[in-house]
């Protein structure tokens, strides 16, 4: 069980899944350069969560910024939206809802920019939300949905085995490098290409020092 200060950000796992460097400059170095991409994303998730809200239509509750965390997992972050759907009081999916004094089945959604992936990123996001949730209301949560902003369609997403190992793994090597304050290195690959953060990354010139380093040895040698 992890202590509330050392819980890391649930954000940063599609950041650490699509590049370790990047995520370890975003979330490690605090460096960040907004682009189109990065902006449209921002305004997907502000339009989907402007701060905590919850309605009721029947046997549905759509409840959007709810704060997640898992002691277990040792992370925090917040859902866009999750679905509380009336359920079976039987059911190990059924969470008891008190504000609205029943069982619920839960489902997370995720709001994203752009189209379906192949890669896992998104996926592995709404995993480790249904991880914290699945701790927090002691339930089972077997499936979630990520809503694309391009299609304008929900795509569901089967919470695996295999899914949640990588989510797991994930989470644990963040840890680690966040307990050692290291930045990963630069590996140049394909993404680089459509990375948020290419021109603080600088992978081509140093590989090895961080940002922050980088930065600093350049004012040193134009000093001298
Ligand atoms: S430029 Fe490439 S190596 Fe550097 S952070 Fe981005 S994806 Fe990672």
């Amino acid at each position: 069980m992890y202590s509330e200060d050392d819980y890391i950000q649930l954000s940063g796992i599609q950041h650490f899944a699509f590049c370790k460097r990047q995520w370890g400059l975003v979330y490690l170095e605090q460096q960040w350069l907004e682009n189109l991409k990065t902006a449209e994303g921002r305004i997907v998730h502000e339009r989907a969560h402007d701060s905590f809200s919850s309605e009721k239509r029947g046997n549905l509750i759509i409840s959007r910024g709810i704060q997640i965390s898992s002691k277990e997992l040792g992370i925090s972050g917040e859902c866009d939206v999750i679905e509380f759907h009336r359920s079976d009081p039987e059911s190990a999916q059924s969470a008891y809802i008190p504000e609205y004094d029943g069982y619920f089945k839960v489902i997370p959604i995720e709001y994203k920019r752009g189209a379906p992936k192949t890669e896992e990123f998104d996926r592995l996001q709404l995993c480790a939300q249904a991880l914290c949730l699945e701790e927090m209301l002691c339930v089972d949560i077997p499936q979630g949905c990520i809503y694309y902003a391009e299609t304008k369609r929900r795509q569901k997403v089967e919470f695996t085995d295999s899914l949640r190992n990588n989510v797991r793994n994930i989470i644990s090597q963040i840890h680690d490098y966040t307990s050692r304050g290291t930045t990963p290195s630069a590996k140049r690959t394909k993404s680089c290409n459509a990375c948020s953060v290419k021109d603080i990354c600088l992978p081509q010139l140093e590989k090895k020092k961080s940002a922050k380093e980088y930065i600093m040895s350049a004012i040193s040698d134009a000093e001298i």
